[in-house]
């Protein structure tokens, strides 16, 4: 475990815009405090490691993780030496509530970058690291002219990378989120019958899922049917659900910032022969990925085993997606379990695994579950059955 080092300074009076952090005030517990501090502490262990002397955080997910500030305007800028969150007038109250890591300056808007420039010149830094993938071509150019002198440098996944190895508190809420699912779906279940909409199940669990304590959708439900089934992000339409078609039904709730993401495959009564025989193929095939998957496997590996699986009994060619991704803060983040996954699995990374038969005009199913990567092995978050046969 790592100490803190994080010395909370507080601006000398000179600059009225900021608003040096009033620990009377903070509403956070010490657990939340220190965790911040240990997540800054990480992220400049590995600027130093990459030879990053100053970060702008832009990326929602990542101004949450990194400082706990739920606004939607806000950015950070973290040296080795100071970590500021810039935000405008409206959120200052709040910023002041949920943040402690971090000095708080207000600024015009999410472009203001002209107290960041002041911030660079004054450390004597000449580089400043930005988030390539959540940066915009706006954003770049105003930048370039607010600090003309600064060269910008471009990052990919530095917070991701560490957002992909959860603490145990993130798990937590991980599985919280996993939970309301699982219940969500179990009351469902009576619900399900030949003549529902796919709109109307969508409906039906988002309802419940909310009621629960989900506190948004982590993404637009898919609840496709019959042939639509083959369509592995078939989102919920007016289609009737009839007897004995494919459903696929893909969803996941929201605790405490973090998502959840489970799919389900059934038919309304009884399934043909080939139905039967697909669906057991893919929750071998998803078996099969609980046993092998470890600590120190690449994403790449792990998906290659259940393609290989597929390709025995000639379906590989039908399953058209990854195997799995990492869930936390965002529903899609790292590790990437697929044909193009270069990261080496670690203790404590969250994940889904979701093999998939698709074949076009018949229908497809998909299982899918959370799991985490225990030091004593891989644990399965979701418990909801898979069945095939409902109703
Ligand atoms: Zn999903
Ligand atoms: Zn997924």
């Amino acid at each position: 475990m790592l100490l803190s080092n994080t010395a909370l300074r507080r601006r000398e009076g000179k600059d009225p815009e900021v608003k040096g952090k009033s620990k009377g005030k903070s509403r956070k517990s010490g657990e939340e405090e220190r965790t911040h501090a240990k997540r800054l502490n990480v992220v400049r262990e590995k600027m130093e490691e990459k030879k990053v002397n100053a970060l702008l955080v832009t990326h929602r997910p990542n101004v949450l993780y990194l400082s706990g500030f739920t606004g939607t305007s806000g950015f950070l800028l973290v040296t080795l030496e100071e970590a500021l969150l810039y935000t405008d007038f409206r959120y200052l109250q709040q910023a002041g509530e949920q943040v402690s890591a971090f000095e708080i300056v207000k600024v015009e808007n999410h472009v203001d970058y002209s107290h960041l420039s002041g911030q660079l010149t004054r450390s004597g830094l000449k580089h400043l690291a930005v988030e390539e993938s959540h940066f915009s071509l706006r954003e770049f150019n105003i930048l370039k002219n607010a600090a003309p002198g600064i060269e910008l440098l471009p990052l990919n996944n530095f917070l991701e990378e560490i957002r992909a190895v959860k603490e145990e508190g993130e798990i937590e809420l991980i599985a919280r989120a996993t939970g309301i699912a699982d219940e969500a779906w179990q009351e469902l279940l009576p619900l399900l019958k030949p003549g529902i909409s796919e709109l109307e199940v969508a409906c039906e669990l988002e309802y419940r899922l909310r009621k629960r304590g989900s506190e948004k959708v982590p993404f637009e439900f898919i609840v496709a049917s019959g042939e639509r089934s083959a369509l592995p992000h078939g989102v919920a339409g007016e289609r009737i659900i009839s007897e004995g078609e494919l459903v696929t039904v893909d969803f996941g709730a929201v605790y405490g910032g973090y998502c959840s993401d489970m799919t389900r495959t059934f038919v309304l009564g009884e399934p043909s022969e080939k139905q039967r025989e697909i669906y057991e193929l893919v929750r071998d095939a998803q078996d099969m990925a609980f046993k092998m998957t470890a600590a120190g496997q690449q994403g790449a590996a792990v998906d290659a085993v259940v393609r290989r699986y597929f390709q025995q009994y000639g379906y590989d060619a039908y399953f058209g997606h990854g195997l799995g991704h990492g869930v936390g803060l965002e529903v899609h983040e790292l590790p990437v379990l697929s044909p193009k996954g270069q990261e080496t699995l670690q203790e404590m990374m969250v994940f889904s695994i979701e093999p998939g038969i698709y074949i076009e005009n018949w229908g497809g199913v998909r299982i899918e579950d959370l799991v985490v990567l225990r030091p004593e092995g891989l644990q399965v978050l979701t418990r909801s059955a898979r069945t095939l046969s409902l109703g």
